[in-house]
Order: C-alpha cells, then structure tokens, then sequence
C-alpha cells in the first residue's frame, strides 16, 4: 500500500504500518488526552492522560495485528503463503498470496480473526475486572475496558455476513460449500456487502445531519470502503476462478515477432517500435530466446547512441518473471504479468518460443467476456 512503512517482520510476514494509521493513532491518543482523563479524572497529571492514551492506542494497534496474524497463520498452515500484513486507518488486511482452494479452507481463515478478537475481549475484561478486585485506580483501569471493547466491536462488525468481510467469508464457505458454487457464493455475499456499505453510508449521513458530523463521516467512509473491496473483490473472485480453468496454450498469441540480439537500436526503434506498435519484443540470439526490450530500456540511452548500440546491450535478461509454460493456467501467467512491470510474459516450450500473452489480451478478453456473459 502507498505510503507505509515496514515495522517488522512475523514468522516471514512483513508487517506494514500505512500512515493513514498514524492518523487513528493520534485521534485516539488527543482524545483521551485531552477529552476523556481531564473530564473524568480530573486529579490526574495531563502528561498521564497522554502517556494512558497512547497505550491505549498501541493496544488497540496490538489487537487488530493479533487479528490479522491470526488469519495469517492459519491461512499459512492450509498452504496458503502471507506476504504482508498491512494496518491502516479502517484496521488490518492481510495479503494472501491466493484465494482458497475449497470452503473448509476458507471457513477456517475466516474464522481465525475473529476468534482471536473474542480471545482478546475475554482477556482485557478479566485483566480490568482482576485489577478492579485489587483495588488499582480506576483511571488505569478505564483504557483496559476500552481495549476490551474495541475487540468485541471487532468481533461483532466482522462477522456481518457480507463479503469481503470475515462473516461474508464464513457464509460465502458455507454456500460454496452446500450449493457447490463458488461464483454464486460470490455472487449472492459480495451483494450482501455492497448493501452493507450503502446501508453504513446511509446510517453515516444520518449522523451528519443529527450533528455529530465527525462520527458521520466515518461511518460513510467506512461503508463506501466496504462497498469498494466487496464489488473489486467479486470481479476478481470471478476472473480468477475463469482465468484457472483456461490454459496458456489456448489463450496466447501465436505469432510472435522477435527481434535479433545484434539489430542497432536505430533500425529497433524505426522497423518495429513503430511498425509493429508493441511496448515489448523477445530478443533472439542464435535460435535463443535472451531476453525481452522494451521502450523503457530504450529511454535508457540517449538518442545519439541509438545508431551504435545493439539490441543486446540493453535487454532485460531472460529470467522467472518473464515465462510461462503453455499447460500453466492464465491465472498463472496474470501474475507473472503484475508482477514483471513489463506487462507481457513470453510463453516456452521448452527452448523454443511458442507464444506471448500480454496485459492488453488479458484486458480485452475481460472486456468481451463481461458483455457477453452478463
Ligand atoms: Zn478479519
């Protein structure tokens, strides 16, 4: 996400602090500060009220990590890898490396999260009404309470059955799994959570008017947030569940033009940048495929070294990124596409180059399915 910075890693997990976080961080922090401890404690030094609210900040940050981590975890022990958890200003996402494979799976990730939340609730209200029975001040004891509440707010908006939020997960398992359809499951979840951020919007708008327009605005940018993730997350569901089933031997195209390892950059630019208007060719030496040129290797050079420079001294080498085999699936090959920056994976079997498949097939071929099946 734009604008974080890695705090750490997790059992191989980077965990990524958006600044949006800081944000909630200070709010929470002001807030205590600054409204809460002076009004109901009155006594205590104002520099407590701060060093108390930012503990309380911390453990609220702490809560939604352990939620997320908690996801993370269980999704790593189903084979599910988890690059980075990232916490931002409407909580925690943790990016799984793919989708489930099957429902028990995914009821299992779902239910990860807020089962660590209610754990946490039932901690933070054992350990405040432990310190109330010792008779610890109740101005430390208030933040505990606090915490304890945000996690069973945790608990209780995620499991709203709307995708993608975890609740809308458990459900979308539960249908996937008795109907046996995971693009329905899809399908009837993610309208779920569509009306979920319009009825969250709407809710947030009638708070404005009532006047407590700060309160308001954040319940509309949290159901417009919603809304968002689940309408994103159902076209990706859908794409990548159509994008598994077809192989890259029937989606690419065939007719590759290559272009030789030792051509000057003159003639490259001249005899097919603007021929043939691709953004990218595969470079060829002696039978070979070397690598991929492409238009920002080019604006590497400048223009008076275009006639005595070849082809070879500015390729990206040949490497992972940049092939495919023709029995992967294209789902495959997306991301292998994303992922390269270069926008096109060349297709190999074996040695030799058979094909290409690029982002503006894979664009079109969205484009041409959505009329067509909708
Ligand atoms: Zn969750």
């Amino acid at each position: 996400m734009k604008g974080s910075f890695v705090i750490g890693k997790i059992k191989g997990i980077e965990i990524e602090i958006n600044l949006s976080w800081l944000i909630i961080f200070g709010l929470i922090t002001f807030m205590m500060a600054t409204n809460f401890f002076p009004q109901n404690y009155p006594d205590i030094s104002p520099i407590i009220g701060w060093v108390l609210g930012s503990i309380m900040a911390i453990l609220m940050l702490l809560s939604i990590l352990l939620h997320e981590l908690s996801h993370s975890i269980v999704s790593i022990n189903q084979g599910i890898e988890v690059k980075k958890i990232t916490l931002f200003i409407f909580g925690g996402i943790a990016q799984l490396d793919k989708e489930p494979d099957n429902p028990i799976q995914e009821l299992k990730i779902a239910l990860a999260g807020p089962a660590m939340s209610l754990l946490l609730f039932l901690i933070f209200t054992f350990i405040y009404n432990f310190l109330g029975y010792l008779g610890v001040e109740s101005y430390l004891i208030a933040p505990l309470i606090y915490v304890s509440s945000v996690n069973l707010i945790i608990v209780l908006f995620n499991m709203v059955p709307a995708f993608p939020l975890d609740g809308g997960r458990v459900l979308r398992a539960l249908i996937w799994h008795f109907q046996g359809s995971l693009q329905k499951a899809t399908k009837v979840t993610s309208s779920m959570g569509n009306i979920f951020g319009y009825l969250l919007i709407f809710l947030g708008l009638y708070i404005v008017f009532n006047g407590n327009v700060l309160n308001g605005i954040w319940f509309v940018f949290i159901g417009w947030f919603i809304k968002q993730l689940s309408e994103s997350s159902y076209q990706n569901t859908i794409m990548t569940d159509l994008f598994t089933k077809i192989k890259v031997s029937t989606f690419m195209s065939k007719n590759v033009i290559s272009v030789g390892a030792h051509l000057s950059i003159e003639a490259l630019v001249e005899n097919y940048f603007y021929k043939y208007k691709y953004t990218s060719f595969p470079v060829i030496e002696t039978d070979r495929v070397i690598g991929i040129v492409t238009v920002e290797n080019i604006k590497t050079l400048n223009r008076d070294e275009w006639d005595r420079t070849i082809v070879r001294n500015i390729i990206t080498p040949i490497n992972n990124d940049l092939i495919v085999y023709p029995e992967d699936n294209v789902s495959s090959a997306i991301k292998k596409i994303f992922q390269n920056g270069i926008g096109r994976v060349l297709v190999m079997d074996g040695e030799t180059l058979t094909g290409i498949v690029s982002r503006t097939d894979i664009l079109n071929y969205i484009r041409i399915h959505s009329q067509l099946e909708e």
